[in-house]
């Protein structure tokens, strides 16, 4: 039995003789705080802001880590265990995790965030028309999901409501704020350089909201390889239209984009290819770093951006 199987099982059988303390969808919580495991470093800043002064947050992916790929290990069956409520993105972002929410939802709450979003929000790839998972980097998506996550907590601890309310309301000050900042510092970028080049096809939903044509050298998911024609194709667009800045991302490795540069260069010896920068896309900086929460993270990639794009 591999790894996986045995993680599942366990959980199966640690959950079949635990108890879900709850009537409806109301938690028996006493005094004390609400134990909430999210996946990501985003949907758990984004639970620290919607619950704070009632929740503790953990998260099981700290930064750097991709969560295409990401294999749940035995201590996350624990985490999941002593968690109140389980958070997770969805649209097959946290695609190894799948049979663990399924297996805990059978005993606890267990909530995919973009759940909280309208199907027409979904963006759609365009060869292959799968979902796109990466729905944080519209920061108005963004306040559709803390809606969604207010709305869950003043379920599971209505008597909190008020304090929910409170921190959903300062939130979406702080969000609707940072959506104009992004915009403005968008429209610095001249239209004919919004081109954004990155290790995969993280930034869709950030193209569509603030006028960016986005390529990633591979698709929306990191766990399959990209192709040498792929990179060809991508490598003739840039020298085509002179793009010369390409990014790398906190959470993907840089060697596709170390191979596009070589394929550019035989291309065109006289284009020279460099990088803007490194993006946060799947994941949030360090803790104490200034990406360390969403907002920070928003910043510093349009600050990259503008800076590398700008001419
Ligand atoms: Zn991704």
């Amino acid at each position: 039995m591999n790894t996986f199987y045995k993680i599942v099982l366990g959980l199966s059988l640690l959950l079949a003789t635990g108890c879900k303390q709850a009537t409806g969808n109301k938690l028996y919580l006493g005094n004390r705080q609400i134990k909430v495991v999210a996946t990501t470093t985003m949907i758990a800043d984004l639970l620290t802001n919607a619950g704070k002064g009632r929740v503790l947050v953990e998260s099981l992916m700290g930064p750097g880590i991709d969560p295409h790929s990401y294999e749940p290990r035995e201590s996350d069956v624990s985490r999941l265990m002593e968690a109140d409520v389980v958070f997770y993105n969805g649209i097959h972002l946290e695609g190894k995790m799948a049979d663990l929410f399924e297996e805990s939802a059978k005993k606890k709450h267990v909530f995919a965030i973009a759940d909280g979003l309208l199907p027409e929000d979904i963006r759609k790839e365009i060869q292959t028309n799968t979902p796109d998972p990466h729905i944080w980097f519209d920061v108005q998506l963004w306040i559709k999901c803390l809606e969604f996550v207010n709305a869950k907590l003043i379920e599971i601890d209505p008597d909190n409501s008020s304090i929910y309310e409170t921190n959903k309301k300062n939130y979406s000050a702080t969000l609707n704020e940072l959506h104009q900042y992004v915009k403005q510092q968008a429209d610095k970028v001249p239209k004919e350089q919004r081109v954004l080049i990155t290790a995969h096809d993280a930034f869709g939903y950030f193209g569509n909201a603030y006028g960016f044509q986005v390529r990633g050298v591979q698709g929306i998911n990191t766990v399959a390889e990209a192709n040498s024609g792929e990179i060809g194709s991508l490598a003739t667009f840039m020298v085509k239209n002179k793009v010369r800045a390409f990014f790398v991302e906190s959470s993907v490795p840089r060697k596709n984009l170390e191979k596009l540069k070589e394929v550019a260069a035989l291309l065109d010896p006289n284009f020279m290819l460099s990088s803007g920068g490194e993006l946060y896309s799947d994941a949030l900086g360090s803790k104490n770093s200034a990406a360390g929460t969403y907002e920070g993270m928003v910043k510093h990639n349009i600050e990259t951006i503008v800076k590398a794009l700008v001419p």
